[in-house]
């Protein structure tokens, strides 16, 4: 049974089946001594994604921060000094997790301190990530999420579904990028002001590219030889707009545009040394090797 059907039965049945609903509640949950934390997992298991957002937030559940209005700093006509003034309500720095699409002012999970004293976003990344949960997280500077949610859409001309992941690409209008396009099976394209594949709330999910370790690994190389360096000597790491698994190097100078350095598919395993790096980038080459990558020409 999953927790859901528990809780249908939950607190309708005899004693003796709720001692065991009681215990499989338990087991069903995640583990965390704060509930809001197993409440958080568990919607993002329904949704397929952890996100936060910083709000203001009228009070705090795990300190005291309570709900309160800023007094009056002078006597006037109409008040006392230190009296409350029911127009100016205190505002806590808060963090509401998985909002969804309506949002109320002043509600969040905690605020700012007891997150981070609790390592609350910490420990749910961690959590997701050891247990191998399909749950893409949003983009943060502790850990990168190994899944991406990858969206069903439905074809307007032939009816399939199909997922973000395998359609054709196109370039934006803007031409800052390109979207996801073409349907797999038939070829059918949506267009900016024709037709589009309809959306659902269903979804797949992919591994994130940029979780591989040849690709984090890279990128702590990158953040290393930038250590301490002119910000016109910087290397820059990317990722490919356009296929999400080629990510390379590239020198970047006001002065002349960039250089490439080394650019990799973590698909094919395979290499590309920049010509004016030909023989400046042996500790990426040698980070690639590692993987079992083999260097080719640059066409
Ligand atoms: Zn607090
Ligand atoms: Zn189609």
């Amino acid at each position: 049974m999953t927790l859901d059907e528990l809780e249908v039965l939950d607190g309708k049945v005899s004693d003796e089946a709720q001692k065991v609903i009681d215990e499989a509640k338990k087991e069903c949950s995640y583990g965390f001594e704060m509930p809001i934390m197993n409440e958080i997992i568990k919607t993002s298991e329904k949704t397929g994604t952890l996100k936060w957002t910083h709000k203001s937030i009228r009070s705090c559940n795990y300190c005291n921060k309570n709900y309160d209005y800023h007094t009056y700093s002078r006597n006037s006509r109409n008040h006392t000094k230190g009296d409350k003034n029911y127009d100016k309500p205190i505002y806590y720095s808060g963090i509401k997790f998985n909002e969804g699409f309506v949002t109320f002012q002043g509600d969040g999970d905690m605020c700012l301190e007891c997150c981070t004293k609790h390592k609350v976003k910490e420990r749910l990344i961690d959590y997701i990530i050891d247990n191998d949960l399909k749950i893409q997280i949003v983009k943060n500077d502790y850990r990168v999420s190994k899944y991406l949610k990858d969206d069903i859409r439905t074809c307007y001309s032939c009816n399939e579904d199909m997922l973000e992941s395998q359609m054709g690409k196109e370039r934006t209008m803007m031409g800052d990028g390109f979207y996801p396009s073409k349907c797999p099976h038939c070829g059918a394209e949506s267009k900016p002001f024709g037709k589009s594949h309809g959306v659902t709330n269903r979804f797949g999910m992919i591994k994130n590219p940029s979780a591989k370790e040849e690709v984090q690994k890279t990128k702590e190389l990158v953040d290393a030889y930038n250590q301490n360096k002119d910000k016109n000597d910087h290397l820059y790491f990317y990722q490919n707009s356009h296929t999400d698994s080629i990510f390379g190097v590239n020198e970047e100078k006001w002065t002349n545009g960039y250089t490439k350095v080394i650019q990799f598919n973590i698909n094919s395993k395979k290499f590309t040394v920049g010509y004016f790096y030909k023989e400046k980038c042996q500790q990426f080459k040698e980070l690639l090797t590692s993987f079992g990558y083999i260097e080719v020409e640059d066409k």
